[in-house]
């Protein structure tokens, strides 16, 4: 059991002014994981103030210093990297094996990156008589979710402090014990205190204090589009800069001329990771109307080959959902498809056979016959449920992609690269892999419509947290 009763702020672990704490469970098996304190306004104040206090002077450090500490970090990360993947294989659901490589491999990667990357950025630039500076945009309050969780933190508070910015984060109260482990790691790394703070608690009361907190200068925030509108609402107030990474329903446009069995089991793959918990995931299957039936069974096929169970145990394929309210979301949503007419080829709303009681545990779902009207095509599930959607024409895929308030990613399959590409340049999406592609995490990573705006990773990742400031000098 992790009992966590004390928050990060100003270099020293301290007690939470509120007295109640949350529970946080594990998504295999229903169990009580550990607790973490609810947070309150004033321990959002007392976060704030530290990181403004600390602000200025880690503004003024060197980047070859700020290096150091994120080298430091990941160093630091990757010597726990074992037990960061069971902590998030339990508190999420992803098989350990794969929480391994991406949920504790990525943050140890991208701190490791940013601490090359922040040496090679031109933080000044000579434009006529003008010197522009890129200064860090201050204190940044960052508000993360739960499906990657410490991916979605690595990917805010190591650009932000590679900016010269101080952080206070707010993780996911479903999963944010491995928040704490990274404060444990910044701690050990000796970055100054109030550089980096950390307060749980719920979002709607913890989170929105930090976004209309007046000392805060920016707010970067990953989850939901329903929280993300609020979020802007309330960081208008003091008209702070927003970032925001919000939900996806991704189209990946199998061409007829691709390779129809590759791209199938490609997409169901895509859509899978993570039990479907993956804002990228590609949920839409679009295939030629003519290859539809074909498509059908390889994919109901494929579907039917995960094997579902505990996140620990070495046979599983796919997890558990991360928590109840998931699985009855995911479970109403596979109930709505077959309501709205869709055809069930594979899974379905019954819990699978042979998994451990108490977990949330869902079927490896896919509909056929799916019109991109109906909510299980428009509307963001987050579980593992394929809708397939059949077209006529490379037009018509490309409408029907476009077809969506979300624009975050997207897949372009055809032996023709140069027809796929030219495919994906209609598709308005900020990441489209064609015909498999590997990701990038150098690569910009963010939305178009309402899957948010502003971009993370790499050098993007890097300018989201800086200012322009020009000097114009007289000579
Ligand atoms: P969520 O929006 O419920 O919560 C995300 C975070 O926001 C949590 O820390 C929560 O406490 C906080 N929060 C909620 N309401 C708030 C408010 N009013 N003010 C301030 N903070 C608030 O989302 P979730 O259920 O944790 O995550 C799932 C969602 O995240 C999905 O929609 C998914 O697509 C999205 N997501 C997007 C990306 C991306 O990069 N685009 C990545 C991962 C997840």
């Amino acid at each position: 059991m992790q009992i966590r009763d004390k928050f990060y702020i100003g270099g020293r672990w301290v007690a939470s002014s509120s007295t109640t704490s949350l529970e946080v469970h594990n998504a295999g098996s229903g169990a009580v994981l550990g607790r973490v304190p609810a947070g309150s306004e004033e321990d959002i104040d007392a976060a704030v103030a530290a990181a403004r206090a600390a602000l200025e002077s880690w503004g003024a450090t060197s980047v070859q210093e700020r290096s150091g500490y994120l080298q430091k970090i990941s160093d630091g990360l990757k010597a726990r990297g074992d037990e960061l993947a069971k902590l998030i294989a339990q508190e999420v659901g992803m098989p350990l094996k794969l929480a391994g490589r991406i949920q504790a491999g990525l943050p140890i990667a991208n701190f490791a990156n940013y601490a090359k990357l922040v040496k090679e950025f031109a933080f000044e630039q000579r434009v006529g008589n003008s010197l522009v500076l890129r200064e860090a945009v201050g204190v940044v309050g960052a508000i993360t979710p739960w499906n990657y969780p410490l991916h979605q933190i690595a990917l805010k508070v190591a650009p932000a402090l590679a900016a010269g910015c101080t952080v206070v984060l707010k993780p996911s109260e479903i999963a944010p014990f491995n928040a704490f482990l990274l404060a444990e790691v910044i701690e050990a790394a000796g970055l100054p205190a109030g550089v980096f703070n950390l307060v749980t608690g719920p979002g709607p009361t913890v989170g929105e204090a930090l976004v209309r907190h007046p000392g805060v200068d920016m707010i970067t925030f990953t989850g939901s589009t329903r929280a993300g509108k609020r979020i802007s609402e309330v960081a208008a107030q003091t008209v702070k800069r927003v970032a925001l990474e919000l939900g996806g329903k991704s189209a990946s446009v199998i061409l007829d001329d691709a390779d129809l069995a590759a791209a199938v089991k490609s997409t169901v793959n895509g859509c899978y990771l993570n039990s479907g918990q993956t804002c990228t995931a590609l949920t839409r299957m679009l295939v030629p109307a003519a290859k539809y039936a074909e498509a059908a069974a390889i994919a109901a096929e494929v579907a039917k080959g995960f094997t579902v169970g505990d996140p620990l145990a070495e046979t599983t394929r796919l997890g558990p959902l991360t928590s109840a309210a998931q699985l009855e979301r995911v479970r109403g949503y596979i109930r709505k498809g077959v309501e709205e007419g869709a055809e069930l080829l594979a899974g379905g709303a019954d819990s699978p056979e042979g998994v451990p009681a108490g977990g949330y545990y869902v079927k490896p779902t896919v509909f056929g016959k799916v019109k991109n009207s109906m909510s299980i095509a428009q509307e963001e599930i987050f579980g593992p449920v394929l809708a397939i959607i059949a077209y006529q024409d490379e037009d018509d895929a490309v409408r029907i992609a476009n077809d969506s308030p979300y624009g975050l990613a997207g897949a372009v399959w055809s032996k023709d690269e140069a027809r796929a590409q030219r495919v994906a340049r209609r598709i308005r999406a900020g990441q489209i892999d064609i015909n498999g592609g590997a990701f990038n995490m150098n690569a910009p990573f963010g939305g178009f419509k309402q899957s948010g705006h502003g971009r993370e990773a790499g050098t993007y990742g890097l300018e989201e947290f800086l200012e322009y400031k020009a000097l114009q000098l007289k000579t």
